[in-house]
């Protein structure tokens, strides 16, 4: 393929978007006679060779069921399948293997933690703090929790400029706090939250953490260890791996004084016709025949990501997000929503929610596909925050580290070009 250089400088050497965008197939299409811009990868990203070939290289050669049996078969899968947990653990600086649990993906993780340790921890009059900024998935599994143990659920709501209101957060906290569960990167707002901090303020009233990692664990490098949460969840399929498999983080001792989620096979030790013991970590959260295919192609992931390394993806994410903030500023009256970046492009992710008044998102999406450009137009899974900024809907645009500057270039003029078509026809 053919390199060209980057828009704000001309440099030399190429930058890691033009280094790895020959990994990525999906990316060399047409869309509607252009070239595609995928921009839409706060809801998934797409998939590397690597990954591809992981689950086409396990069917064709290893298929088999984990764990259980003998033969050559079964004994590849399992050594292939635990490796993703060592891996897994090693991403994120886990203590250890034991406390990585993989799940069909975050969502399932943080109901998980909502049956298994919620429904059965949680009194009446118990407090859950959460923020307006949350996920979907992570609103409505303590609302299950809130409604069935009689805890109380707590929004932390945002500061003047649309990120984590921290004097809120500690003003909410007290004795009755049983659990934070705060969303680490926003899909919407892009605001990095400081979770440190919010673990830190949590523990001092003896609360839990647990921390919605879907959008920092493709971006940051993460230390569980070092945010000393909980629990932290992510989903493999927004960081190059395929859907089905995300993970679990759960400190050992946390862990083990769980009751398993799910029962069935894999999460015992042994079965008796009236009960049942259960195996020990991480098995006993994983019932069932696994997704053995998807987490040994989410190492995959991890094992690319890390060859480039997470503070080379999380530097020149930076470098987009300054340009195309640099860019969308040039069209007036384009109200994006979160944070300001710094002029170096620090302090939130690489992602853009906005409105242009007047113009419905499905709108702009549908004409920007016209263009090849992919966004997302709706709620994005943050109906309460959207309620909140009193908006029925925004437009995405969100980055990864094989967006080009140029692709910002043909958005930002497809975004303009399409403001002018329908401000000529209001
Ligand atoms: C995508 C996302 C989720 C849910 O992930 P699933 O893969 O759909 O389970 C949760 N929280 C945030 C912030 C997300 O971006």
């Amino acid at each position: 393929m053919t390199l060209t250089q980057a828009t704000p400088s001309a440099q030399a050497t190429p930058t890691l978007a033009q280094q790895v965008r020959s990994d990525f197939p999906i990316l060399h299409q047409e869309v509607n006679g252009k070239p595609l811009v995928y921009l839409d990868n706060a809801a998934t990203s797409q998939k590397p060779i690597a990954v591809l070939d992981a689950i086409h290289h396990y069917y064709e050669r290893d298929n088999a069921n984990v764990h259980r049996g003998i033969h050559t078969l079964s004994a590849r899968a399992t050594e292939a399948y635990e490796a993703v947990r060592d891996k897994t653990a090693q991403f994120v600086n886990a203590a250890s293997r034991n406390e990585i649990v993989f799940t069909r993906n975050a969502t399932e993780a943080i109901n998980l933690v909502a049956y298994a340790w919620g429904m059965g921890s949680l009194q009446p009059g118990d407090e859950i703090i959460l923020t307006v900024m949350e996920h979907h998935s992570n609103l409505v599994p303590w609302q299950f929790v809130a409604q069935r143990t009689g805890a109380v659920l707590k929004h932390v709501q945002l500061n003047a400029e649309e990120g984590f209101d921290f004097e809120h957060f500690t003003s909410l906290l007290s004795e009755k706090t049983k659990l934070v569960s705060v969303v680490h990167v926003s899909n919407t707002l892009g605001c990095i939250n400081p979770v440190t901090e919010i673990c830190a303020a949590a523990h001092q009233v003896g609360a839990k953490v647990l921390i919605d990692g879907c959008q920092s664990t493709p971006h940051l490098p993460i230390d569980v260890q070092a945010i000393d949460c909980d629990w932290f969840v992510a989903s493999g399929h927004k960081m190059c791996g395929p859907t089905g498999a995300g993970f679990l983080y759960g400190k050992q001792a946390i862990l083990e004084a769980m009751n398993p989620f799910l029962g069935g096979g894999e999460m015992i030790q042994d079965v008796f016709l009236d009960h049942s013991t259960y195996a020990g970590l991480p098995h006993k959260f994983e019932a069932g025949t696994p997704a053995i295919a998807e987490v040994i192609a989410l190492g995959a992931a991890i094992d690319y990501l890390t060859a480039i390394g997470m503070d080379k993806i999380h530097a020149y994410e930076e470098e987009l997000t300054a340009y195309l903030f640099q860019q969308l500023a040039t069209i007036p009256n384009l109200r994006i929503y979160g944070p300001k970046p710094q002029a170096n492009g620090s302090g939130r992710a690489a992602l853009a929610a906005f409105t242009y008044e007047g113009l419905h998102a499905n709108d702009l999406a549908t004409l920007l596909d016209q263009s090849g450009v992919a966004i997302r137009s709706g709620h994005h899974c943050t109906q309460p925050l959207h309620n909140q900024l009193d908006l029925s809907s925004t437009a995405r645009a969100s980055l990864y580290f094989y967006n080009t500057f140029e692709e910002i270039d043909v958005f930002v003029s497809a975004l303009k070009e399409t403001i002018e078509f329908f401000s000529e026809l209001l």
